[in-house]
Formats: structure tokens, sequence, C-alpha cells
């Protein structure tokens, strides 16, 4: 068994071959918050020996992804560390060494098989309908002579494991229990491949060994890799880590697994899979960070909702909860709404700048100074349950004109007329009143009054006039924002559309 008294060392170990997904990221959370319960180390190690399906923006999309989410790694590449390189593919030399050592050892073996040959002994097996398609180990009986000859016609070569011929494969899972594994399932895996590079089995064993890795902490996918790999610990003669394989995240309806995206159109929502994505939809990283750790884990039974720190304070591995459960996204929006009217509105309204920038086609910069930021962000700030949804509610105010269908100026059960009239009304009143809200309140609300028409028809009216819209922040606070002379202004232009109709 590990020495538990040794200091807890767990590692994220992502290959960079495609953006980082909402799956990786909660695995990456448990480990962090492991290594934050115990006062150990959380390690980013970029598996990058599969040379054919790297993405070239996929490492600064992992590392953006585990910033943003504050899953900040104590070792790793930007950070460096003792026990580095942290790229595989730094590290090739140790891979050669460890792989000459097994075959010196009679544990692994040169396989000089053609692709072809494979590939034609697979067909054949599938022909033949057998239980287990893999390798025939054909090289692993050469002598030293027929050896020394392929070497000698430059035949290129893998290295192969010489996995138990029989027999099973025992190992410990925290989460749940293990059956044994045949091991003659595993019919000799490739270690390192004719490019040199390891498999991901061979880097992965080699330096979680000399990473001094205690705990992995990984989906539940890598679950039928564990017997190779015990078995590769035993022929190095190496501890084995800790293992527990993290429950699946299934898509919201809990039917599929959440790597087969939808898109939109075909049967629903499109179902945003990566963080990047949601981090662009206007989710904050505290709130996904809530989200994410209450996937598999609970902080209580009585709340979903807690902090990072409280997270912290009570994460154990013990109480994971190891079944599969699907995406809870109502939850999300949910907490995502919860942790935006928490923020302190000046925090709310730097965060919205990148997303009303971008809607707005505006500078940040300029909206950072505009005055109506400030006046209407905390009306919004009750009913935002992601940061994108606020341009199309405060837009009129960062724009020179708005525009609108005229329809929408003629109050319900009135007569565009009698619109018209009281937006006249309404007018006048505003370019002598104070522009408070106490100062215009009374003042409107008697005007409702003595026109005979009622207050919401008379704000509806004033709303649309001013901001464009039925659906917008408060209508004195909206009018504020504008101020007097843009509000009169687009009373003035709001008359003119009732009169031409
Ligand atoms: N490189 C593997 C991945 O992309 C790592 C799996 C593991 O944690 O062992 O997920």
């Amino acid at each position: 068994m590990p020495d538990t008294n040794r200091t807890v060392r767990v590692r994220m170990a992502p290959s960079p071959t495609g953006y980082f997904h909402l799956g990786s990221a909660r695995t990456a959370l448990f480990n962090w918050l492991y290594a934050r319960r115990t006062g150990g180390r959380f390690i980013l190690r970029i598996e990058d020996t599969d040379r054919t399906r790297l993405v070239p923006d996929s490492l600064q999309d992992i590392m953006d992804s585990l910033r943003w989410l504050d899953l900040q790694w104590d070792e790793g590449p930007a950070v460096g560390g003792a026990y580095g390189p942290y790229f595989q593919s730094e590290r090739l030399p140790l891979y050669h060494e460890w792989g000459e050592r097994l075959i010196s050892a009679g544990l692994a073996y040169r396989c000089y098989c053609s692709e072809e040959r494979i590939e034609a002994l697979r067909e054949g097996q599938r022909a033949r309908k057998e239980p287990i398609i893999g390798y025939d180990r054909h090289c692993r009986t050469l002598t030293a002579a027929q050896r020394a000859d392929l070497e000698a016609s430059g035949a290129t070569s893998v290295i192969r494991f010489a996995m138990p011929l029989e027999g099973e494969t025992r190992f410990v899972d925290l989460l749940r229990k293990i059956k044994p594994f045949d091991n003659d399932h595993y019919r000799d895996p490739i270690l390192v491949k004719t490019d040199g590079f390891p498999t991901y089995h061979f880097a992965n064993v080699i330096d979680d060994h000399f990473m001094e890795i205690t705990h992995i902490l990984r989906g539940d996918e890598w679950l039928s890799s564990v017997p190779l790999h015990v078995n590769l610990y035993d022929a190095l003669g190496w501890e084995i880590p800790v293992f527990a394989h993290l429950p699946l995240i299934l898509d919201p309806s809990g039917v599929g697994k959440l790597s087969k995206r939808k898109k939109k159109g075909e049967g629903g929502e499109e179902l945003l899979t990566f963080i990047r994505e949601y981090r662009a939809a206007g989710y904050l990283p505290e709130a996904m960070f809530n989200f994410l750790a209450g996937m598999g884990w609970a902080y209580s039974p009585d709340t979903d909702l807690f902090t990072r720190r409280q997270a912290i304070e009570r994460f154990d591995l013990a109480d994971i909860n190891p079944a599969a459960g699907a995406l809870p996204l109502s939850k999300l929006e949910w907490m995502n709404g919860h942790y935006i009217r928490g923020l302190d509105p000046e925090d709310l309204a730097e965060r919205l700048l990148p997303f009303l920038a971008e809607s707005l086609a505006q500078p940040i910069e300029s909206l950072w100074h505009n005055p109506a930021l400030p006046v209407l962000v905390p009306l919004i700030q009750e009913r935002l349950k992601t940061l994108d949804e606020a341009a199309a509610l405060i837009d009129f105010a960062f724009v020179e004109e708005i525009s609108y269908d005229p329809q929408m100026l003629v109050a319900k059960g009135l007569t565009p007329v009698l619109s018209l009239a009281a937006l006249q009304a309404a007018g006048s009143l505003l370019a002598e009143l104070p522009f408070t809200e106490e100062g215009m309140d009374v003042p409107l609300r008697g005007l409702a009054d003595r026109l005979g028409v009622k207050v919401g028809q008379l704000f509806g009216i004033l709303r649309v006039a001013t901001t464009g819209k039925n659906i917008a922040p408060p209508l004195f606070g909206s009018m504020i924002a504008l101020g007097r002379a843009r509000t009169l202004a687009r009373c003035a232009q709001a008359e003119e559309l009732l009169r031409r109709m």
C-alpha cells in the first residue's frame, strides 16, 4: 500500500488534442480541491505524445480555462517545478531508457510487424468474430538471430509490453468495487511507437512515478487501462498510486455521454461542452466552480451553494458519488444568477464590459467611462442569469439611434391619437421635473390620472419611446441613464412616429 504520510501530489494530465471540456474541468477541480484540502501539490502535465492529434491552440485553451476557473497549478507549464519537464514530448529519453530496461529484463520486446500485417490480423479476427481483437504476440518469441537479422535489414520496430499471458489483474479503486480483469485481454500493448514517441500508457505510468504522484483522480473512461498500468508498475518495480475514477457526466437528459454534442435543431438547445463556451455565454467562474464541484460531490445535503473556501474545508475523496449523473444545466443558470446578484455592482459592471463591447461593437474604454453604465447595472443585476443577457436590456443607452416598430408605441387599449397625447404631455412634464426617481414618480402617476390612462399604459409608451423595448430596466432609471436631453429627444422622435400613423 502507498505510504499515506507522503505529501499528496495529484495531477491533471490533459492531451492538447482539443479544447478544455466540462468533464476535464471537473477532473481538474477535484484534483485541485484534494491538493488544497491536504496541503498537497497540484501538477499540470501535458500529454502530447499523439503527434497526429495535436490541436495547436488547445494548450493555450487548457491553461486559460484552468486559470479562468482559478485552478492554479503548482507545477507545470509556465510555472516550472522540480519534476519537469512537464511536457511529455520533452521527456523522450526517459521513456526510451525505461523501454530498454524492460527489454533487457525480458518484460518488453521489439516488434517488427508491419502495419499491414497488424491490420490484416485484425480484419481476420473481426471476420471470425473473435472475442478479443489484438496482437498475436508474433514477435514475442523471435530468437536472437531472427531479431539480429531484422535489425540488420533496417526494419522499423515498436516496443511492446510482454503482458502476463494468463491470469487476472486486480486493483483497488477508492470509489468503486472493481472486478478482476482478464490479462489475456491485453495482448501486448505498444509502449513506444515507430516515431519514437511513447504511448499514453507508458508515458503516463513513467511520469506518474517520477513525478511522485500519490493519487490518480481521473475520468472513469480510463478504468479499463488500469490493469495494463498496474502490470507496468509491477514490471518496473514501482509503487502503485491510489486510484479514484470519477463518475461520468451524462448529457442533461441523462441518456448519452456528454461528449456527444447536440447541435442546435437536433432536438433542442445546443449543449455547451467546452469551458470557453460557458465563459463566452456569460457564466461566472465562481458559479462554474460551484457547479462543477457539485457534480459527484456535495458540500452539504441542505444546499447546493458553497464557496471555494468551504469546498476546500470539507472535500474528501470518500464522499464522491461514483454513479454517473446527468448534467444539471438548469441548476447552473440558477447558480449563475445567484452569483451575479452577489457581486458588487462595480465588479459586475466590469465583468459585463467585454460582453457589451462585443455586442455593441464599441471599445471597452468608452463603455467604461459612459455614465449610464453605473446607473443601469444595479437595475438589471437582479434579473441577469448570464452576463451575455445584459446587452439586449441596456444597449439603448449606449447608442445614438434606437429603432423599433412604431406600433409598439400604441399602448394596449389606447388609440395612436391617445398614445400621442399621453406622450406629449409626459414630454412636457419631463422637461420641467427634477430628473430623479423621486422627482418623476408622483408627477407622472398624477399625469396618468389626469389623462384618464393607466399608469402601466403611460409608462409603457415612455419605455418604448426612450428604450425602443417593451422589456427594459425600470423606467425612471432608464431615463436617468439617458439624461434629460436624450430622453426628450427620443420622446420627440416617438411623437413624430405616432403622428405619421
Ligand atoms: N492524457 C489523458 C487524457 O487526456 C490522461 C488520462 C489520465 O489522467 O491518466 O485524459
